[in-house]
């Protein structure tokens, strides 16, 4: 054979090669590092371990059925209850808000768009009564020579999930029911705080790594009280926000579609652009 025949035939030989991708290769590492999206679960799982608010009902996993039936095949299901409030949840406006929207009401556009994170550790977690400030709103803008860009969502950082599901260090006490909730102390944002970002900036939602976006020893809820009547959407008891950058990053958090549910369990996640 001549060169150019042996080269020509090589080349039919690799060319029949190629494969179609199989799904194998769509999630190697080399596919997602050309997508260029890192995913951050910032989401506690439901058991029996879940953190609720000293009052609400938790969660319960009940085993309808696991193992072999007798037809030969493999099947599993169960049934769950909750509270609408606790583990990684959301806080509908009508919450703390007589005509605010009800969980299956929030646009989308409120739970999915661009983020930033504001981290407040180096304090709160020295001062479990800690309550975030105006003063850390503009620190922020200053340390990243912007302004909270129009139509946030704004996740704020305590460093408290470290603490999860721990309940005496997550939230100050074991203890249940009505007589708990004044033993109750971890961070939250400060009500003039929530007030200036309403009057001052645009927001989408908020988040936050504790229990509640007011703090342990709120009595007023006042923060739920500003944010949930202008609509603005609460996430609480996140985690992972060490994981995420303090700009440039986009959340998807889509709750169980309720139809008139004042809350409900929140699946959310970080979309990182690396
Ligand atoms: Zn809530």
């Amino acid at each position: 054979m001549k060169p150019i025949l042996i080269l020509f035939s090589l080349l039919i030989l690799i060319g029949c090669n190629k494969k179609p991708p199989t799904s194998q290769d769509l999630n190697s590492p080399v596919a997602s590092q050309s997508s260029k999206k890192q995913l951050i679960d910032l989401s506690h799982a439901f058991s029996d371990e879940t953190i609720y608010w000293v009052t609400a009902k938790e969660f319960d996993l009940d085993t309808v059925f696991q193992g072999e039936t007798d037809k030969g095949y493999y099947y599993a299901a169960n049934n769950f209850s909750t509270a609408e409030h606790g583990g990684t949840h959301i806080d509908a406006p009508i919450h703390f808000s007589k005509n605010g929207q009800t969980v299956d009401e929030i646009p989308l556009d409120n739970l999915i768009g661009e983020a930033i994170k504001i981290d407040v550790s180096a304090k709160a977690l020295n001062n479990p009564d800690y309550q975030i400030s105006i003063e850390d709103l503009i620190n922020w803008e200053k340390k990243e020579h912007i302004q909270i860009p129009k139509g946030s969502i704004i996740l704020l950082q305590t460093g408290f999930s470290k603490y999860y599901p721990d309940k005496v260090k997550y939230l100050g006490t074991d203890k249940r029911g009505e007589d708990a909730v004044k033993l109750l102390h971890f961070p939250g944002l400060s009500s003039e705080a929530a007030e200036w970002l309403i009057q001052n900036r645009n927001i989408h939602a908020i988040g936050i790594d504790t229990p509640s976006i007011d703090y342990g020893q709120s009595q007023y809820f006042k923060s739920h009280v500003i944010l949930l009547s202008q609509n603005i959407p609460a996430f609480e008891n996140l985690t992972n926000l060490e994981q995420v950058p303090a700009k440039e990053f986009k959340i998807i958090a889509l709750p169980m579609k309720i139809k008139g549910g004042s809350g409900t369990p929140l699946r959310i996640v970080a979309v990182l652009n690396n």
